[in-house]
């Protein structure tokens, strides 16, 4: 093997970035609390369980990540030994923290949803006469997959929210959006400082969690220039190095940035067999100082997630134009256990292979009764 990559996490995504890393002769290596996860198969696991930090620094040329909370004290264990780290430790910081976020996005001139912080009760009371009802309360960290938020639609729900959030004291209060629906853009930037994107995902959820993804976002084409210019902002404003992820609802005022994933993303799977070059390999790429790949779509795709219940796996492999991965993960209500790429050789039969496959999968798909794509 030419170069090590530690990664920090050993879930699906350090799966996906090993099984990119191989071709090119690199080896990744995880340090990760669980010995049997999704990563397992691919390269050593270091215990984090087992206070095996150092030895995983030493073990590898340079790092990334695929846990976006990783604990930016091991980051700066592993800057104090003079290793490197793509995407950037400031990135990092900044995304784990949604005041600091959304912050750097105004700062930047990406629009953003009006948003005050809280830190008592009294705040909440301030942010409903100052912003107007609904909003959105959130803990300002460590929030996910629709946890940690309350929307807040009347004000006798104020002692409610106060009682299930307040115990991580520090909130945001954001103006509830009327957005038509989400998308998400992905982009890598190597380290000359070149940006390469992919086209706009649209992404359904059910239950708070990823249903599916539609690429390229249907009647994005003015959206897409729109998106493209703001994670460009971002990842020449952090010198960036790596795949940032940022998710945006589509307003009648246009974009407004929700968040941003400082990683690969679950809306950017397609990218796998749709795209000429994937986020996973771009990735990689990237962090090992190699050119970046083109980010074109090969053709349109619909990218499913399996969550909580195996499907026959011989049902959906007799489906036509089906791509399956799957994670090795035991199944549980609401786990993402792999996803299904679907890229039929005619895309105009893209809605009727969505319907046909979502009559297979145990768990119900967000898909939309007139869906077409
Ligand atoms: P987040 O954890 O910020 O990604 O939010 C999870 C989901 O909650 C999003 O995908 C949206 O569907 C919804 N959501 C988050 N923020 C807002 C907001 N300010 N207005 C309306 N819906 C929101």
């Amino acid at each position: 093997m030419d170069k090590t990559i530690g990664i920090f996490g050993g879930g699906q995504l350090g799966r996906m970035m090993a099984q990119a890393a191989l071709p090119l002769n690199i080896q990744c290596v995880f340090y990760e609390a669980n010995t049997d996860c999704p990563s397992a198969a691919l390269g050593p696991i270091f215990s984090s369980k087992d206070n095996c930090l150092k030895s995983f620094i030493q073990s590898a040329d340079v790092f990334s990540l695929e846990f976006e909370n990783t604990p930016l004290n091991e980051v700066d264990t592993l800057l104090a030994d003079e290793k490197n780290i793509h995407p950037p430790r400031t990135a990092l910081a900044i995304a784990q923290n949604r005041l600091s976020e959304k912050n750097l996005f105004k700062r930047l001139d990406i629009p953003v949803a009006p948003f005050l912080a809280v830190d008592n009760l009294e705040d909440i009371h301030s942010a409903v006469d100052k912003l107007g009802l609904p909003i959105v309360l959130k803990t300002a960290m460590g929030g996910y997959d629709g946890k940690g938020q309350f929307v807040l639609r009347s004000e006798d729900q104020i002692l409610q929210a106060w009682d299930e959030l307040g115990d991580a004291k520090h909130l945001i209060a954001e103006s509830f959006v009327e957005f038509s629906r989400e998308v998400s853009i992905i982009a890598v930037r190597g380290q000359d400082g070149d940006v390469k994107t992919w086209p706009l995902a649209e992404n359904h959820h059910h239950q708070g969690i990823l249903s599916h993804s539609i690429v390229p976002a249907p009647n994005s084409d003015d959206l897409q220039p729109i998106a493209q210019e703001y994670i460009t902002r971002l990842l020449n404003h952090l010198d960036y190095v790596g795949v940032l992820t940022l998710e945006l609802f589509v307003t009648p005022q246009g974009l407004y940035a929700n968040e941003m994933a400082p990683r690969v993303h679950n809306s950017g799977h397609w990218s796998i067999e749709g795209a000429i070059c994937s986020q996973f390999e771009n990735h990689i790429r990237a962090v090992a100082g190699l050119p970046l790949g083109s980010t074109a779509f090969i053709s349109p795709t619909v990218m499913i997630n399996i969550i909580g219940k195996h499907p026959n796996i011989a049902d959906v492999l007799s489906l036509e134009g089906v791509h399956l991965h799957l994670y090795n993960k035991s199944e549980r209500a609401g786990r993402k256990l792999g996803h299904i790429t679907l890229m039929p050789k005619d895309p105009t039969q893209l809605t009727t292979l969505c319907q046909k496959l979502a009559k297979i999968l145990p768990e119900p798909l967000a898909l939309t009764e007139d869906m077409t794509i």
